[in-house]
Protein backbone atom coordinates (compact mmCIF):
# COMPACT_ATOMS: atom_id res chain seq x y z
CA UNK A 1 0.00 0.00 0.00
CA UNK A 2 1.69 3.13 -0.99
CA UNK A 3 0.45 6.88 0.53
CA UNK A 4 0.68 9.43 -1.21
CA UNK A 5 -0.31 12.46 1.28
CA UNK A 6 -0.01 12.45 4.57
CA UNK A 7 -2.79 11.06 6.97
CA UNK A 8 -3.30 12.31 10.51
CA UNK A 9 -4.51 11.78 13.62
CA UNK A 10 -5.51 15.04 15.52
CA UNK A 11 -4.88 13.81 19.13
CA UNK A 12 -4.37 16.21 21.80
CA UNK A 13 -2.28 18.72 20.41
CA UNK A 14 0.22 16.05 18.36
CA UNK A 15 -0.52 14.16 15.75
CA UNK A 16 0.42 10.16 14.58
CA UNK A 17 1.26 10.10 10.88
CA UNK A 18 -0.04 6.85 10.20
CA UNK A 19 2.55 4.65 8.40
CA UNK A 20 0.28 1.40 7.60
CA UNK A 21 2.64 -0.51 9.50
CA UNK A 22 1.11 -2.31 12.56
CA UNK A 23 -1.97 -0.13 12.10
CA UNK A 24 -4.87 -0.12 9.81
CA UNK A 25 -5.18 2.48 7.69
CA UNK A 26 -9.26 2.12 7.16
CA UNK A 27 -10.92 5.00 8.16
CA UNK A 28 -7.70 7.50 8.55
CA UNK A 29 -8.03 10.07 6.23
CA UNK A 30 -10.66 12.76 7.45
CA UNK A 31 -14.01 12.99 6.20
CA UNK A 32 -13.57 15.98 3.97
CA UNK A 33 -10.12 14.91 2.61
CA UNK A 34 -6.65 16.26 3.49
CA UNK A 35 -8.49 20.15 3.68
CA UNK A 36 -10.23 19.30 6.52
CA UNK A 37 -13.56 17.58 7.44
CA UNK A 38 -16.87 18.82 6.06
CA UNK A 39 -18.54 17.63 8.73
CA UNK A 40 -18.51 17.85 12.70
CA UNK A 41 -16.08 15.42 14.23
CA UNK A 42 -17.19 16.18 17.70
CA UNK A 43 -15.84 13.34 19.95
CA UNK A 44 -15.26 10.90 17.02
CA UNK A 45 -12.60 8.93 17.64
CA UNK A 46 -10.53 6.12 15.18
CA UNK A 47 -11.28 2.27 16.77
CA UNK A 48 -7.86 0.94 17.88
CA UNK A 49 -5.75 4.30 17.96
CA UNK A 50 -4.97 5.97 21.22
CA UNK A 51 -4.49 9.16 21.67
CA UNK A 52 -1.06 10.51 21.27
CA UNK A 53 0.81 10.17 25.17
CA UNK A 54 4.38 10.65 25.77
CA UNK A 55 5.69 8.99 28.33
CA UNK A 56 9.30 9.17 28.08
CA UNK A 57 11.52 12.07 26.08
CA UNK A 58 15.06 12.06 24.79
CA UNK A 59 17.15 13.91 22.82
CA UNK A 60 17.81 11.47 20.21
CA UNK A 61 15.17 8.80 18.76
CA UNK A 62 16.69 6.22 16.66
CA UNK A 63 14.64 3.35 15.13
CA UNK A 64 16.34 0.55 13.74
CA UNK A 65 19.96 -1.01 15.49
CA UNK A 66 21.75 -2.00 12.15
CA UNK A 67 25.05 -0.20 11.69
CA UNK A 68 23.51 3.16 10.34
CA UNK A 69 21.14 3.21 14.06
CA UNK A 70 24.43 2.21 16.11
CA UNK A 71 26.41 4.87 13.98
CA UNK A 72 24.18 7.45 14.52
CA UNK A 73 24.13 6.92 18.76
CA UNK A 74 27.69 7.41 18.93
CA UNK A 75 28.78 11.01 18.63
CA UNK A 76 25.79 12.02 20.50
CA UNK A 77 26.45 9.52 23.06
CA UNK A 78 30.22 11.06 23.33
CA UNK A 79 28.61 14.13 23.99
CA UNK A 80 26.34 13.35 26.82
CA UNK A 81 22.97 13.57 25.09
CA UNK A 82 19.93 11.09 25.93
CA UNK A 83 19.03 8.65 23.58
CA UNK A 84 16.73 5.65 22.86
CA UNK A 85 17.56 2.83 20.26
CA UNK A 86 14.16 1.36 19.26
CA UNK A 87 14.99 -2.29 17.18
CA UNK A 88 11.55 -3.94 16.48
CA UNK A 89 13.61 -7.65 16.47
CA UNK A 90 14.36 -9.61 19.38
CA UNK A 91 17.94 -8.69 18.74
CA UNK A 92 20.32 -5.62 17.55
CA UNK A 93 21.70 -5.81 14.22
CA UNK A 94 19.23 -6.15 11.32
CA UNK A 95 20.98 -6.77 8.25
CA UNK A 96 23.88 -5.46 9.36
CA UNK A 97 24.47 -8.58 11.62
CA UNK A 98 24.79 -10.94 8.51
CA UNK A 99 26.50 -8.36 6.60
CA UNK A 100 30.16 -9.74 4.90
CA UNK A 101 31.26 -6.33 5.88
CA UNK A 102 33.01 -5.86 2.67
CA UNK A 103 33.56 -1.81 3.89
CA UNK A 104 35.25 1.33 2.20
CA UNK A 105 36.92 3.63 3.86
CA UNK A 106 39.89 6.34 3.19
CA UNK A 107 42.49 7.74 5.05
CA UNK A 108 41.58 6.36 8.32
CA UNK A 109 44.46 5.61 11.05
CA UNK A 110 44.15 2.20 10.87
CA UNK A 111 45.07 2.87 6.80
CA UNK A 112 47.45 4.84 7.40
CA UNK A 113 48.98 3.06 10.27
CA UNK A 114 49.41 0.21 7.72
CA UNK A 115 51.70 2.33 5.32
CA UNK A 116 48.51 3.53 3.12
CA UNK A 117 50.01 6.98 2.37
CA UNK A 118 46.30 8.46 1.06
CA UNK A 119 45.10 10.96 3.23
CA UNK A 120 41.52 11.93 3.51
CA UNK A 121 41.86 15.20 2.02
CA UNK A 122 43.67 13.74 -0.81
CA UNK A 123 41.58 11.13 -1.63
CA UNK A 124 38.81 13.66 -1.47
CA UNK A 125 40.46 16.52 -3.94
CA UNK A 126 40.56 13.03 -6.27
CA UNK A 127 36.92 11.90 -5.84
CA UNK A 128 35.02 14.85 -5.17
CA UNK A 129 33.77 15.21 -8.93
CA UNK A 130 32.62 11.85 -9.18
CA UNK A 131 31.13 11.34 -5.98
CA UNK A 132 29.23 14.72 -6.23
CA UNK A 133 28.08 14.12 -10.11
CA UNK A 134 24.82 13.78 -10.83
CA UNK A 135 22.81 15.73 -8.66
CA UNK A 136 23.10 19.33 -9.68
CA UNK A 137 19.46 20.65 -9.03
CA UNK A 138 20.76 20.23 -4.83
CA UNK A 139 23.63 22.94 -5.08
CA UNK A 140 24.08 21.46 -1.07
CA UNK A 141 24.86 18.44 -2.26
CA UNK A 142 28.61 18.46 -3.03
CA UNK A 143 29.36 19.61 0.36
CA UNK A 144 26.98 16.95 2.03
CA UNK A 145 28.74 14.21 0.63
CA UNK A 146 32.00 15.75 1.26
CA UNK A 147 30.93 15.35 4.49
CA UNK A 148 29.46 12.11 4.14
CA UNK A 149 32.70 10.86 3.16
CA UNK A 150 34.94 12.62 5.90
CA UNK A 151 32.54 10.98 8.55
CA UNK A 152 33.33 7.80 7.25
CA UNK A 153 36.86 7.98 8.14
CA UNK A 154 36.01 9.53 11.30
CA UNK A 155 33.48 6.59 11.77
CA UNK A 156 36.41 4.01 11.31
CA UNK A 157 38.58 5.91 13.77
CA UNK A 158 35.84 6.39 16.66
CA UNK A 159 34.38 2.83 16.28
CA UNK A 160 38.20 1.59 16.98
CA UNK A 161 39.24 4.51 19.87
CA UNK A 162 36.19 5.21 21.63
CA UNK A 163 34.28 2.01 20.88
CA UNK A 164 36.42 -0.78 20.44
CA UNK A 165 35.52 -1.95 16.77
CA UNK A 166 38.49 -4.51 15.82
CA UNK A 167 39.33 -4.08 12.65
CA UNK A 168 41.41 -6.34 10.50
CA UNK A 169 45.23 -4.90 8.60
CA UNK A 170 44.25 -3.97 5.56
CA UNK A 171 45.29 -6.06 2.88
CA UNK A 172 48.78 -5.93 0.73
CA UNK A 173 48.47 -5.15 -2.65
CA UNK A 174 49.28 -8.53 -3.24
CA UNK A 175 46.57 -10.18 -1.11
CA UNK A 176 44.10 -7.93 -2.63
CA UNK A 177 45.31 -7.08 -6.53
CA UNK A 178 41.74 -5.60 -7.15
CA UNK A 179 40.23 -2.63 -5.38
CA UNK A 180 43.54 -2.45 -3.02
CA UNK A 181 43.87 0.52 -0.45
CA UNK A 182 40.09 1.04 0.03
CA UNK A 183 38.71 -1.92 1.47
CA UNK A 184 38.88 -2.60 5.01
CA UNK A 185 37.46 -5.74 7.03
CA UNK A 186 36.50 -6.91 10.38
CA UNK A 187 39.30 -8.59 12.49
CA UNK A 188 38.40 -11.76 11.64
CA UNK A 189 37.16 -10.80 8.40
CA UNK A 190 34.38 -10.90 5.41
CA UNK A 191 31.49 -11.77 7.24
CA UNK A 192 32.46 -11.15 11.24
CA UNK A 193 31.26 -7.69 11.49
CA UNK A 194 29.11 -8.74 13.95
CA UNK A 195 31.12 -9.66 16.79
CA UNK A 196 34.08 -7.50 15.88
CA UNK A 197 32.05 -4.35 15.01
CA UNK A 198 28.68 -4.40 15.92
CA UNK A 199 28.56 -6.02 19.34
CA UNK A 200 31.44 -3.58 20.63
CA UNK A 201 29.72 -0.69 19.63
CA UNK A 202 26.59 -1.04 21.15
CA UNK A 203 28.42 -2.97 24.38
CA UNK A 204 29.95 0.90 24.59
CA UNK A 205 26.73 2.83 23.36
CA UNK A 206 24.98 1.13 26.39
CA UNK A 207 27.86 1.92 28.99
CA UNK A 208 27.63 5.48 28.08
CA UNK A 209 24.29 5.19 29.09
CA UNK A 210 22.26 4.66 25.66
CA UNK A 211 18.76 2.79 25.93
CA UNK A 212 18.63 0.03 23.56
CA UNK A 213 15.65 -1.82 23.30
CA UNK A 214 14.56 -4.79 21.13
CA UNK A 215 11.04 -6.12 20.73
CA UNK A 216 9.47 -2.65 20.15
CA UNK A 217 8.24 -1.86 17.00
CA UNK A 218 8.00 1.89 15.52
CA UNK A 219 4.54 2.38 13.74
CA UNK A 220 3.77 6.44 13.24
CA UNK A 221 5.24 9.19 13.90
CA UNK A 222 3.91 11.80 16.07
CA UNK A 223 4.88 15.28 14.71
CA UNK A 224 3.67 18.35 16.47
CA UNK A 225 1.23 21.38 15.04
CA UNK A 226 3.63 23.16 12.90
CA UNK A 227 4.65 19.78 10.69
CA UNK A 228 7.62 19.20 12.56
CA UNK A 229 8.36 15.49 13.64
CA UNK A 230 8.55 15.09 17.61
CA UNK A 231 8.68 11.50 18.14
CA UNK A 232 7.78 8.23 17.45
CA UNK A 233 4.87 5.51 18.46
CA UNK A 234 6.24 2.02 19.12
CA UNK A 235 3.81 -1.22 19.52
CA UNK A 236 5.10 -4.26 21.25
CA UNK A 237 3.63 -6.60 19.47
CA UNK A 238 3.34 -9.60 21.97
CA UNK A 239 1.79 -7.35 24.50
CA UNK A 240 0.15 -4.57 22.10
CA UNK A 241 1.14 -2.03 24.24
CA UNK A 242 1.46 1.10 22.95
CA UNK A 243 4.98 3.38 24.26
CA UNK A 244 4.69 7.05 22.51
CA UNK A 245 8.65 8.53 23.03
CA UNK A 246 9.21 12.46 22.84
CA UNK A 247 12.57 13.74 20.88
CA UNK A 248 14.28 16.75 19.60
CA UNK A 249 15.58 14.79 17.11
CA UNK A 250 14.33 11.16 15.88
CA UNK A 251 16.30 9.34 13.43
CA UNK A 252 14.73 6.57 10.61
CA UNK A 253 17.25 3.76 10.37
CA UNK A 254 15.16 1.25 9.51
CA UNK A 255 17.10 -0.57 6.51
CA UNK A 256 15.83 -1.51 3.38
CA UNK A 257 12.77 -3.68 1.70
CA UNK A 258 13.66 -6.17 0.45
CA UNK A 259 11.76 -8.65 2.40
CA UNK A 260 8.32 -6.54 1.20
CA UNK A 261 7.26 -8.66 -1.55
CA UNK A 262 4.51 -5.93 -2.17
CA UNK A 263 7.04 -3.19 -2.39
CA UNK A 264 9.60 -5.34 -4.27
CA UNK A 265 6.78 -5.67 -7.18
CA UNK A 266 6.21 -2.21 -7.21
CA UNK A 267 9.39 -0.95 -7.19
CA UNK A 268 11.84 -3.60 -8.39
CA UNK A 269 9.21 -5.72 -10.55
CA UNK A 270 12.17 -8.27 -12.37
CA UNK A 271 13.05 -9.06 -8.73
CA UNK A 272 9.39 -10.07 -7.63
CA UNK A 273 9.57 -13.62 -8.02
CA UNK A 274 13.57 -14.34 -7.16
CA UNK A 275 14.06 -15.64 -3.70
CA UNK A 276 15.31 -13.48 -1.28
CA UNK A 277 17.58 -13.94 1.65
CA UNK A 278 16.78 -11.37 4.40
CA UNK A 279 14.13 -11.16 7.00
CA UNK A 280 12.50 -8.25 8.36
CA UNK A 281 13.72 -5.39 5.95
CA UNK A 282 10.08 -4.56 4.93
CA UNK A 283 10.16 -1.25 4.08
CA UNK A 284 8.19 0.57 7.63
CA UNK A 285 10.80 3.32 7.29
CA UNK A 286 9.92 4.39 3.90
CA UNK A 287 6.39 4.50 5.08
CA UNK A 288 6.40 5.79 7.74
CA UNK A 289 8.35 8.64 5.96
CA UNK A 290 6.34 8.66 3.33
CA UNK A 291 3.35 9.59 5.30
CA UNK A 292 5.50 12.30 6.90
CA UNK A 293 5.39 13.86 3.77
CA UNK A 294 9.10 12.79 2.61
CA UNK A 295 9.58 12.49 -1.39
CA UNK A 296 11.06 9.18 -2.45
CA UNK A 297 13.89 8.43 -4.46
CA UNK A 298 15.80 5.70 -6.66
CA UNK A 299 14.21 2.66 -5.01
CA UNK A 300 13.83 1.33 -8.79
CA UNK A 301 16.74 0.24 -10.18
CA UNK A 302 17.43 2.71 -12.51
CA UNK A 303 20.70 4.44 -10.53
CA UNK A 304 21.68 0.91 -11.00
CA UNK A 305 23.23 1.05 -7.07
CA UNK A 306 21.22 -2.44 -6.29
CA UNK A 307 21.97 -6.01 -7.57
CA UNK A 308 20.82 -9.28 -6.80
CA UNK A 309 23.13 -11.87 -4.97
CA UNK A 310 24.27 -15.74 -4.52
CA UNK A 311 22.49 -17.24 -1.37
CA UNK A 312 26.19 -18.00 0.11
CA UNK A 313 26.84 -13.68 0.32
CA UNK A 314 30.73 -14.42 1.78
CA UNK A 315 31.56 -16.99 -1.43
CA UNK A 316 30.53 -14.04 -3.89
CA UNK A 317 33.42 -12.25 -2.68
CA UNK A 318 36.61 -14.67 -2.30
CA UNK A 319 37.62 -14.29 -5.67
CA UNK A 320 38.99 -10.84 -4.66
CA UNK A 321 41.49 -12.68 -2.91
CA UNK A 322 41.63 -16.07 -4.29
CA UNK A 323 41.68 -17.71 -7.69
CA UNK A 324 38.15 -18.51 -8.10
CA UNK A 325 36.49 -20.27 -11.43
CA UNK A 326 32.46 -19.32 -11.58
CA UNK A 327 30.70 -22.03 -13.65
CA UNK A 328 27.01 -22.10 -14.73
CA UNK A 329 25.07 -25.63 -14.00
CA UNK A 330 26.08 -26.06 -17.51
CA UNK A 331 29.82 -26.34 -16.75
CA UNK A 332 30.96 -23.22 -18.65
CA UNK A 333 32.69 -19.96 -17.25
CA UNK A 334 30.14 -16.89 -17.39
CA UNK A 335 31.66 -13.77 -15.58
CA UNK A 336 35.03 -12.78 -14.30
CA UNK A 337 35.46 -14.03 -10.67
CA UNK A 338 37.31 -10.89 -9.18
CA UNK A 339 33.53 -8.89 -8.28
CA UNK A 340 31.17 -9.64 -6.12
CA UNK A 341 27.72 -7.91 -7.54
CA UNK A 342 27.55 -9.35 -11.06
CA UNK A 343 27.75 -12.88 -10.92
CA UNK A 344 23.98 -13.14 -9.61
CA UNK A 345 22.56 -11.15 -12.91
CA UNK A 346 25.05 -12.68 -15.41
CA UNK A 347 24.00 -16.16 -14.42
CA UNK A 348 20.16 -15.20 -15.19
CA UNK A 349 20.90 -13.26 -18.44
CA UNK A 350 22.55 -16.69 -19.37
CA UNK A 351 19.18 -18.24 -18.33
CA UNK A 352 20.36 -20.03 -15.37
CA UNK A 353 18.94 -19.42 -11.41
CA UNK A 354 22.54 -21.29 -9.84
CA UNK A 355 26.20 -20.88 -10.69
CA UNK A 356 29.19 -22.68 -8.89
CA UNK A 357 31.77 -21.27 -7.13
CA UNK A 358 35.18 -23.19 -7.73
CA UNK A 359 38.39 -22.48 -5.29
CA UNK A 360 41.37 -24.35 -4.16
CA UNK A 361 43.41 -25.18 -0.93
CA UNK A 362 44.84 -20.97 -1.10
CA UNK A 363 41.22 -19.89 0.01
CA UNK A 364 41.32 -21.38 3.58
CA UNK A 365 44.70 -19.68 3.74
CA UNK A 366 43.89 -16.21 2.76
CA UNK A 367 43.37 -14.04 6.09
CA UNK A 368 40.56 -11.97 4.25
CA UNK A 369 38.68 -14.93 3.63
CA UNK A 370 39.69 -17.96 5.38
CA UNK A 371 37.00 -17.48 8.46
CA UNK A 372 34.29 -17.20 6.02
CA UNK A 373 35.56 -20.15 3.90
CA UNK A 374 35.57 -22.81 6.81
CA UNK A 375 32.17 -21.42 7.88
CA UNK A 376 30.31 -21.34 4.79
CA UNK A 377 31.49 -25.29 4.11
CA UNK A 378 30.30 -26.38 7.36
CA UNK A 379 27.40 -24.41 7.54
CA UNK A 380 26.28 -25.08 3.65
CA UNK A 381 27.33 -28.83 3.56
CA UNK A 382 24.58 -29.37 1.24
CA UNK A 383 25.66 -27.51 -1.70
CA UNK A 384 29.57 -28.40 -0.94
CA UNK A 385 31.75 -30.66 -3.18
CA UNK A 386 35.38 -31.40 -2.73
CA UNK A 387 36.98 -33.94 -5.06
CA UNK A 388 40.94 -34.52 -6.58
CA UNK A 389 39.89 -34.65 -10.11
CA UNK A 390 37.75 -32.53 -12.53
CA UNK A 391 35.50 -35.82 -13.44
CA UNK A 392 35.07 -36.33 -9.70
CA UNK A 393 34.30 -32.68 -9.42
CA UNK A 394 31.88 -32.56 -12.48
CA UNK A 395 30.34 -35.70 -10.43
CA UNK A 396 29.89 -34.04 -7.49
CA UNK A 397 28.08 -31.14 -8.88
CA UNK A 398 25.97 -32.95 -11.50
CA UNK A 399 27.59 -30.83 -14.26
CA UNK A 400 28.64 -32.30 -18.00
CA UNK A 401 32.13 -33.91 -16.87
CA UNK A 402 33.48 -32.76 -20.61
CA UNK A 403 32.25 -29.12 -21.00
CA UNK A 404 34.03 -28.74 -17.17
CA UNK A 405 37.18 -29.99 -18.32
CA UNK A 406 37.08 -27.88 -21.23
CA UNK A 407 36.15 -24.83 -19.45
CA UNK A 408 39.09 -25.31 -16.89
CA UNK A 409 41.40 -26.07 -20.22
CA UNK A 410 40.06 -23.05 -21.48
CA UNK A 411 41.24 -21.20 -18.32
CA UNK A 412 44.51 -22.54 -17.78
CA UNK A 413 45.59 -21.31 -21.55
CA UNK A 414 44.25 -17.68 -21.14
CA UNK A 415 46.12 -17.66 -17.49
CA UNK A 416 49.49 -19.16 -19.47
CA UNK A 417 48.77 -16.39 -22.01
CA UNK A 418 48.43 -14.05 -18.96
CA UNK A 419 45.19 -12.50 -20.21
CA UNK A 420 41.89 -13.22 -20.03
CA UNK A 421 40.26 -12.74 -23.42
CA UNK A 422 36.93 -14.02 -22.60
CA UNK A 423 35.89 -12.38 -19.28
CA UNK A 424 38.60 -9.88 -18.68
CA UNK A 425 39.31 -11.20 -14.81
CA UNK A 426 43.16 -9.15 -13.82
CA UNK A 427 43.36 -9.95 -10.35
CA UNK A 428 43.82 -13.63 -9.59
CA UNK A 429 43.97 -15.19 -12.96
CA UNK A 430 45.86 -18.18 -11.56
CA UNK A 431 45.21 -22.01 -12.49
CA UNK A 432 43.23 -23.85 -9.60
CA UNK A 433 45.02 -26.87 -8.09
CA UNK A 434 43.36 -29.95 -6.58
CA UNK A 435 41.66 -30.94 -4.37
CA UNK A 436 38.86 -28.69 -5.93
CA UNK A 437 36.43 -27.34 -3.59
CA UNK A 438 32.69 -26.31 -5.01
CA UNK A 439 29.74 -24.42 -3.67
CA UNK A 440 26.83 -23.95 -5.31
CA UNK A 441 24.65 -20.65 -5.16
CA UNK A 442 21.23 -19.68 -5.99
CA UNK A 443 20.18 -16.60 -6.96
CA UNK A 444 18.67 -14.04 -4.61
CA UNK A 445 17.03 -10.85 -3.42
CA UNK A 446 19.49 -9.26 -0.50
CA UNK A 447 19.20 -5.21 -0.05
CA UNK A 448 17.51 -3.04 -1.78
CA UNK A 449 18.87 1.17 -2.16
CA UNK A 450 16.60 4.01 -2.27
CA UNK A 451 14.07 5.61 -0.10
CA UNK A 452 14.33 9.52 1.39
CA UNK A 453 16.74 11.79 0.27
CA UNK A 454 18.33 13.65 3.30
CA UNK A 455 19.38 17.42 2.77
CA UNK A 456 22.20 19.83 3.59
CA UNK A 457 21.33 19.32 7.78
CA UNK A 458 20.56 15.26 7.27
CA UNK A 459 16.74 16.05 7.74
CA UNK A 460 14.48 13.86 5.03
CA UNK A 461 13.36 16.33 2.37
CA UNK A 462 9.61 16.70 1.69
CA UNK A 463 7.92 17.19 -1.75
CA UNK A 464 9.18 20.46 -2.15
CA UNK A 465 12.36 19.62 -1.41
CA UNK A 466 12.29 21.39 2.40
CA UNK A 467 13.64 19.61 5.03
CA UNK A 468 10.95 17.91 7.22
CA UNK A 469 11.96 19.47 11.06
CA UNK A 470 12.95 16.92 13.56
CA UNK A 471 12.89 13.88 11.08
CA UNK A 472 16.70 12.70 10.16
CA UNK A 473 17.40 9.19 7.81
CA UNK A 474 20.30 6.84 7.71
CA UNK A 475 21.34 3.36 5.72
CA UNK A 476 19.57 1.31 3.46
CA UNK A 477 16.68 3.37 4.26
CA UNK A 478 17.86 6.64 2.84
CA UNK A 479 19.07 7.21 -0.82
CA UNK A 480 22.66 8.31 -0.12
CA UNK A 481 23.82 5.38 1.49
CA UNK A 482 22.67 3.14 -2.02
CA UNK A 483 22.72 0.26 0.56
CA UNK A 484 26.68 -0.12 0.99
CA UNK A 485 27.59 -0.95 4.02
CA UNK A 486 30.16 1.51 4.64
CA UNK A 487 27.82 4.44 3.36
CA UNK A 488 25.33 3.23 5.90
CA UNK A 489 27.82 3.28 8.61
CA UNK A 490 28.87 6.53 7.33
CA UNK A 491 25.41 8.37 6.94
CA UNK A 492 24.98 7.04 10.48
CA UNK A 493 27.33 8.82 11.66
CA UNK A 494 26.82 12.14 9.84
CA UNK A 495 24.02 12.30 11.10
CA UNK A 496 25.19 11.88 14.66
CA UNK A 497 27.73 14.47 14.18
CA UNK A 498 24.62 16.75 13.61
CA UNK A 499 22.62 15.55 16.29
CA UNK A 500 25.66 16.04 18.68
CA UNK A 501 25.81 19.62 17.80
CA UNK A 502 21.96 20.32 18.85
C1 LIG B 1 23.84 -11.15 3.69
C2 LIG B 1 24.19 -9.72 3.35
C3 LIG B 1 25.47 -9.39 3.02
C4 LIG B 1 25.80 -8.06 2.72
N1 LIG B 1 27.08 -7.76 2.45
C5 LIG B 1 27.41 -6.48 2.20
C6 LIG B 1 28.77 -6.12 2.03
O1 LIG B 1 29.69 -6.92 2.18
N2 LIG B 1 29.06 -4.82 1.73
C7 LIG B 1 28.06 -3.89 1.59
O2 LIG B 1 28.39 -2.74 1.25
N3 LIG B 1 26.77 -4.19 1.81
C8 LIG B 1 26.43 -5.46 2.14
N4 LIG B 1 25.13 -5.77 2.39
C9 LIG B 1 24.14 -4.69 2.48
C10 LIG B 1 24.26 -4.01 3.85
O3 LIG B 1 24.58 -4.97 4.82
C11 LIG B 1 22.99 -3.30 4.23
O4 LIG B 1 22.67 -2.36 3.23
C12 LIG B 1 23.18 -2.58 5.56
O5 LIG B 1 23.51 -3.51 6.58
C13 LIG B 1 21.93 -1.83 5.97
O6 LIG B 1 22.19 -1.26 7.22
P1 LIG B 1 21.06 -0.43 7.96
O7 LIG B 1 21.56 -0.11 9.32
O8 LIG B 1 20.58 0.65 7.09
O9 LIG B 1 19.84 -1.47 8.05
P2 LIG B 1 19.73 -2.82 8.87
O10 LIG B 1 21.03 -3.38 9.24
O11 LIG B 1 18.78 -3.70 8.13
O12 LIG B 1 19.04 -2.34 10.21
C14 LIG B 1 17.73 -1.84 10.21
C15 LIG B 1 17.11 -2.22 11.54
O13 LIG B 1 15.89 -1.53 11.70
C16 LIG B 1 14.96 -2.39 12.30
N5 LIG B 1 13.62 -1.90 11.99
C17 LIG B 1 13.03 -1.85 10.77
N6 LIG B 1 11.78 -1.36 10.88
C18 LIG B 1 11.60 -1.08 12.20
C19 LIG B 1 10.51 -0.57 12.94
N7 LIG B 1 9.35 -0.29 12.35
N8 LIG B 1 10.65 -0.40 14.28
C20 LIG B 1 11.81 -0.73 14.91
N9 LIG B 1 12.88 -1.26 14.24
C21 LIG B 1 12.76 -1.41 12.91
C22 LIG B 1 15.27 -3.72 11.64
O14 LIG B 1 14.73 -4.80 12.39
C23 LIG B 1 16.78 -3.70 11.61
O15 LIG B 1 17.34 -4.25 12.78
C24 LIG B 1 24.78 -7.08 2.72
C25 LIG B 1 23.47 -7.42 3.04
C26 LIG B 1 23.18 -8.72 3.37
C27 LIG B 1 21.77 -9.05 3.75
Amino acid sequence: MTLSRRDFLKIGGASCIVAGTGAALAGCAPAGGADGPLAETGDAALVGYEPVNFREEVDVLIIGSGYAGLAAAMAPALAGKSIAIIEKQGQIGGDSATSCCFMFANGTELQQAAGNPVTIDEYWEASAERLSAGWDEYPWFGDWVKGKTYANTRFVDSAINDFGAKFQEPCTEAELPRLYGSVILPADGIGSGGPNILQPIAAKLKELGVDIRCGLRATALIEDGEGAVVGCRFENPLSGKLVDIKARATVLATGGFADNGEMVAEHLPEWANRAQLVHGCIGEGHRMAEAAGARMFGMDSSLERCNLMGDIPNCTTWGYWTPVVLVLPNGKRFIEEAQSHDAAQAALDAGYTQWWSIFDDRAFKARAIAHSVEGNIKSRQDVYVKADTLDDLAAGMDVPADTLKATFARYDELVAAGEDADFGKEAWLDSLQPPYHALKLNVCRYKTSGGVMVGPNNQVLDGEDNEIPGLYAAGAVALQSFASISACMATGYYVGETLAAL
